[in-house]
């Protein structure tokens, strides 16, 4: 095979929010793709009318568009096997049906929900298999068009080999045998004229030219059906590659498809949107999801895009299941933000302070960017670290803070009073700064920590804060004199 001739698609159903385990099914792709210069598909599989979700289309777009993971052909860029969305295809679908049904792969199914309702409590009783007796199965096809032309209200059902067995090949978990006797008579077209997932799933894979389809394992039942439909049709199906499992960060049991509390009440992300809203930034969301079931190596972590590009394959992804880790998740982003430079992570800031109610100025703020980028995750970790650096009055804060272990209330008073006299006159640079405050400390017989925790705390109006010299190179001369000034007042007034 060419490289040229790969494409894939990830095929999401619009019923709910964009899970992170759907966005690893979509870099999958995504990589697979670039890796052989292939294209990568975006195709919106919305037959399921009662599960639609308005919403969910936009949060789909905008967690790719975040992740990086740019569609070639699809929803909002086109492309020349369109359209994506499968609501917009439903003659194609219509057209195929009729194909099946005339060279008796499939029949008509005329029987009611009540009917269907009684077949499944006798098998109750009898303790049986649930599924569809075949009740429809052999008639005549003429009499039922017949019946269809009289408006008779009728499903379409896949006529599927009653015995023998089926084996296909998964790229990643090898030979798969299905037997047919488990397998029941599906349903492809519904009374409303619309597809199931597997009629219309088939179809477009074919017509799209899909080479490989990559997916998650919840799907790997679906396949014998599949293979039917292939066969049905007279069509090549694509090579099948079926992802790993993605767990609960115990280990245990598949990850949560909501987004649940931990038992200290902290909410745990699931879905992109969440993890966009925390400032998780989208290089490492990548990078972290990339190795969720995939590994380059024995060793390597920290990628990025071009990397993982160039060193996807498929013969690295396991078939063992991967639990999801939030620690590590949080290592990857700490370690992306601390690469960036400092005009780029700047930017980053800028709208999570906005969001946060800081309205920080750019020039300002490639100022203090140095100073807590070692000490954030994410990116709305910053507007708590630094918010004192835009208050024109620090809120209030226990005067206790101000005075350091094993010292007393009137050394502290010593000590601030201190330092407002050196704040006074000495040069506002980091060197003079500290240079002078840690001389005094010496003179005055305190540990530098013990010298300069009531100061911190004084312009900070907290015990931690980013490094103390250059928060008061930021804040200035003035606005470090009156906020000394005022912790001077607060301890004469409580001592
Ligand atoms: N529409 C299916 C989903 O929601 C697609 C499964 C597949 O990739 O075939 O995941």
């Amino acid at each position: 095979m060419t490289t040229s001739t790969i494409r894939v698609r990830y095929a999401p159903s619009p019923t709910g929010d964009f899970h992170v385990g759907g966005a690893r099914t979509a870099l999958f792709n995504y990589l697979f793709a670039r890796h052989h210069e292939g294209k990568f598909i975006l195709r919106i599989e919305d037959t399921d009318q009662k599960r639609y979700n308005p919403d969910a289309l936009g949060w789909l777009l905008n967690g790719l568009r975040y992740l990086g993971l740019n569609w070639d052909e699809g929803p909002e860029v086109g492309g020349e096997y369109g359209p994506y969305v499968q609501t917009e295809r439903l003659d194609i679908y219509q057209k195929y049906c009729h194909q099946l049904l005339d060279a008796g792969q499939a029949y008509y199914c005329f029987c009611t929900s009540e009917r269907l309702e009684k077949v499944h409590q006798e098998q109750e009783k009898k303790k049986l298999l649930p599924g569809y007796d075949r009740y429809c199965r052999d008639l005549d096809l003429n009499e039922a068009a017949e019946r269809v032309a009289k408006g008779e209200s009728f499903t379409v059902r896949a006529k599927l080999p009653i015995e023998g067995d089926i084996t296909f090949y998964d790229t990643i978990r090898g030979e798969i045998t299905f037997s047919y006797t488990m397998l029941q008579d599906a349903v492809l077209m519904k009374s409303d004229g619309i597809p199931t997932y597997h009629l219309a799933n088939v179809i477009d894979d074919h017509l799209m030219e899909i080479s490989h389809i990559l997916r998650g394992d919840e799907w790997i039942n679906s396949i014998p059906l599949h293979l039917f439909l292939y066969q049905a049709f007279g069509w090549q199906p694509p090579i099948m590659a079926h992802l790993p499992l993605i767990l609960n960060p115990t280990g245990k049991g598949k990850m949560s498809k909501r987004e649940d509390r931990a038992p200290d009440g902290r909410l745990l992300p699931v879905f992109v949107r969440s993890f966009e809203k925390k400032g998780y930034l989208p290089e490492a969301m990548v990078n972290y999801l990339a190795l969720l079931g995939w590994s380059y190596d024995d060793h390597t972590e920290i990628m990025t895009m071009a990397e993982l590009i160039e060193r996807f394959s498929l013969e690295r992804v396991k078939s063992a299941p991967a639990a999801w880790n939030y620690e590590k998740l949080d290592y990857f982003s700490g370690d992306t933000i601390r690469r960036l430079p400092i005009e780029d992570l700047t930017d980053r800031l800028l709208p999570f302070l906005a969001e946060a109610g800081i309205q920080a100025k750019r020039e300002k703020m490639l100022l203090i960017t140095p100073l807590i980028r070692e000490r954030i995750k994410t990116l709305s970790e910053a507007a708590a670290w630094i918010d004192f650096f835009f208050m024109a009055e620090l809120p209030s804060y226990d005067t206790a803070l101000l005075i350091p272990k094993k010292t007393t209330a009137a050394v502290t008073l010593t000590i601030l009073e201190r330092a407002q006299q050196i704040l006074t006159t000495v040069e506002f640079t980091h060197d003079t700064l500290e240079n002078a405050l840690s001389a005094e400390a010496n003179k005055l017989g305190l540990k530098t920590g013990q010298m300069f925790q009531p100061i911190r705390v004084a312009v900070c109006g907290r015990t931690v804060a980013p490094p103390l010299f250059e928060t008061l190179v930021v804040l200035g001369r003035e606005l470090s004199l009156k906020r000394i000034g005022q912790a001077i007042a607060k301890i004469r007034n409580t001592h």
